[in-house]
Parts: C-alpha cells; sequence; structure tokens
C-alpha cells in the first residue's frame, strides 16, 4: 500500500487539479477513506479558539543565555562555531535551521540525525521525507515553513538529547521563534514537546491537544520518526496536523 501521506497528496492533487472540492470515487481515494476516518470540520475546532487544552509551566527550565539578534543571519553568526556544550566534538555540521524568516508555520523536531549532520540540513533523512509529504498534505511547501531542532547538532548515536546539551542549545531555537514568531508550532515528538514546553508528559498523552508558548499556539504530534515505524499512528498525526490547517482556514477536501 503506498504511503498515507502519498495517498493524501495524490488525492488532494487530483481534486486540486480537476476539480476542486469533489470526491473523486476513484481506487485510492476510496481506499484511503475506508481506512482513515476524515476528521469531520464540525471537530475541528481550531480556528475560533485560543483554548489550552494543556497547561504549561510559567518558569523556563533549559536556556539562559542572552542573545541579542533581530533576524535569523545574525542569530547564526551570534552561533558561530558552536563549541558550548560536548555535541559539537562529533558533530560533522551545525544544523540551524531552514526556511522562510516570515514563516507562518513551524516546526520543531530532536536533533539532527546522520543525514542532517552531514548535509547542515534539518530533516532531510527519511524522516524529513516524510515530514516534506506532511507538509505538502497540509497544503504548505518546505520552503514557506520553517524547520528546526531542539538542538543544533548530532547527538552521537542518535540518542536523546541531554539536558545540559538542551540548556546550551535552547536560547538559539526561542530566538529563532521570537524573531520568526510564526502563528502555529508543531512541536515532532516527545523531545520537541517535552524541552520547549518544560514538562515531562509523553507525547501520547500530548498530541493534538492544543496547548501554548509564548502565546503562540502549539500543536504536539508524533514524530515522523515514529511514523515511520508505527504506520497505524499516522491516522492520529493526520487528525492533529488537519486541527492545524483549519487554524490556517486549510481544509481536507472530504
Ligand atoms: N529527526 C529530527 O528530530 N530532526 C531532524 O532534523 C532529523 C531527524
Amino acid at each position: 500500500m503506498a504511503d498515507f501521506f502519498d495517498q493524501i497528496c495524490k488525492v488532494i492533487l487530483e481534486s486540486d487539479s480537476r476539480d476542486p472540492g469533489r470526491v473523486r470515487p476513484d481506487a485510492v481515494t476510496a481506499q484511503f477513506f475506508q481506512s482513515v476516518a476524515p476528521v469531520q470540520r464540525t471537530q475541528i475546532s481550531a480556528p475560533e479558539s485560543c483554548r489550552q487544552d494543556i497547561p504549561v509551566k510559567p518558569e523556563p527550565r533549559c536556556g539562559t543565555e542572552q542573545i541579542s539578534a533581530d533576524s535569523l543571519e545574525k542569530l547564526q553568526f551570534a552561533l558561530g562555531d558552536c563549541r558550548r556544550c560536548q555535541l559539537c566534538e562529533k558533530r560533522n555540521k551545525i544544523v540551524f535551521g531552514e526556511g522562510s524568516e516570515n514563516a507562518r508555520l513551524m516546526f520543531i523536531g530532536e536533533g539532527p540525525g546522520f543525514d542532517e549532520d552531514q548535509q547542515g540540513r534539518p530533516f532531510v533523512g527519511r524522516a524529513g521525507e516524510l515530514l516534506t509529504r506532511m507538509i505538502r498534505a497540509m497544503q504548505f511547501t518546505r520552503e514557506e515553513v520553517y524547520i528546526a531542532n531542539i538542538v543544533k547538532c548530532r547527538p552521537p548515536q542518535n540518542r536523546v538529547p541531554m539536558p545540559d546539551e538542551v540548556e546550551k542549545c535552547l536560547p538559539f531555537l526561542k530566538k529563532q521563534i521570537d524573531i520568526i514568531r510564526p502563528e502555529v508550532i508543531v512541536l515532532l515528538g516527545s523531545t520537541a514537546a517535552k524541552n520547549l514546553l518544560n514538562i515531562t508528559t509523553g507525547i501520547s498523552a500530548l498530541r493534538g491537544k492544543w496547548t501554548s508558548y509564548e502565546n503562540i499556539p502549539v500543536m504536539p504530534t508524533f514524530h515522523p520518526a515514529y511514523l515511520l515505524r508505527n504506520e497505524s499512528a499516522k491516522k492520529d498525526a493526520w487528525q492533529d496536523l488537519q486541527k492545524v490547517m483549519a487554524r490556517f482556514g486549510k481544509y481536507h477536501k472530504a
């Protein structure tokens, strides 16, 4: 069976090009809608709400460095050839983040993996390919969103970043958010959610529930790498992403 987000994209592309809004009764569409219950429009209440489903602790646990930069270029200059934590010793390239400085939508993952470390770009491996399809299914392009990580250097063997590594790196991510001021942030996986929101709740309990960071609406969802290992969770992630789409007035035409 084709990838879940491939199917969504196929349905979107077909309805875009032929008759926007019309459900095409071809086999792929039928298979998709039989296997996955689409989110009903009435269930998507995000646009009118700033409602927070998850309480956020006010005090920051991590991220103490004060950085003054009013553009991403200046921030990257301030980061420099960073040696603030031990991750610098084994990294190949710093993965600063990429996308539009004016992005309305921002995605935050955990940290670079092998491919990202090689290329110096976020989400370019297999998980990145899936993220790109998720973004496309949300009717955005990679170029118009912004993609970053909790830490900017690859943890050895792709382990979870340590608290002291996060503490050194988080001020730069927070400054990126401050400069971009996206309308919505999507947090990909537990590490992103725990560290940006300063909570210990696991992603299964957090996902799909609106919360906020610095008054910016935040939607936690599963990490694409998890989705690659757990095909059945893709329908949950897709429901979460549709809530974000609704916030932008975008709807999957079902
Ligand atoms: N996983 C992440 O969390 N970030 C990346 O950039 C790549 C994979």
